[in-house]
């Protein structure tokens, strides 16, 4: 039996439709979810969002917010989330490579959660937009073992 997701940031609604499960960041853990799960109200970490379909797996990268979850439905409110076909790649390695750059320079320590913020939210956009632009290269290195 399939659920209800909402996914809604601050500019629109990003996601709605019908998944056989959705994983989610909760700041306690991952959590998975089906139908029938009991009624609760999660924060959001940093993380990735998996939407389970039979025609295949949805990505999405998400950071902060909060996930209402009722039986029959998750509404998930989120800080800021990008579906892994928006995220624009070069952007996120440039963001990357500018937390790398200034954790690297000794930055004063209450600089240093946010930089590490920027450095997770751009390893996970990478990530995710790699799920989506890479699957068959991943496959050939498996397949292939040419990476060996
Ligand atoms: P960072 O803080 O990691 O350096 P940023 O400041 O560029 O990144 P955020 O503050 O994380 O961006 O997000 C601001 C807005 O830009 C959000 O709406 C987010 O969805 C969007 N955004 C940020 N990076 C990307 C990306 N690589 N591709 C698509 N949208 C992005």
């Amino acid at each position: 039996m399939s659920i209800r997701v909402d996914i809604v940031t601050p500019e629109k609604l990003l996601y709605s439709g019908d998944v056989d499960m959705i994983t989610l960041p909760g700041t306690n853990g991952q959590m998975g979810i089906l139908h029938g799960h009991a009624p609760l109200l999660s924060t959001l970490d940093i993380g990735e969002i998996v939407l389970h379909r039979r025609e295949g797996n949805e990505y999405l990268a998400v950071s902060g917010g909060v996930a209402e979850v009722r039986p029959d439905k998750v509404t998930i409110l989120a800080d800021i989330a990008e579906a892994g076909t928006e995220i624009d790649e070069e952007r996120a390695a440039a963001a990357l490579e500018r937390a790398e750059r200034l954790l690297a320079e000794n930055p004063p320590p209450h600089q240093v959660p946010e930089i590490m913020a920027s450095l997770r939210r751009s390893s996970l956009r990478l990530k995710v937009a790699r799920r989506h632009h890479g699957p068959r290269a991943e496959g050939m290195r498996f397949e292939g073992g040419s990476n060996a």
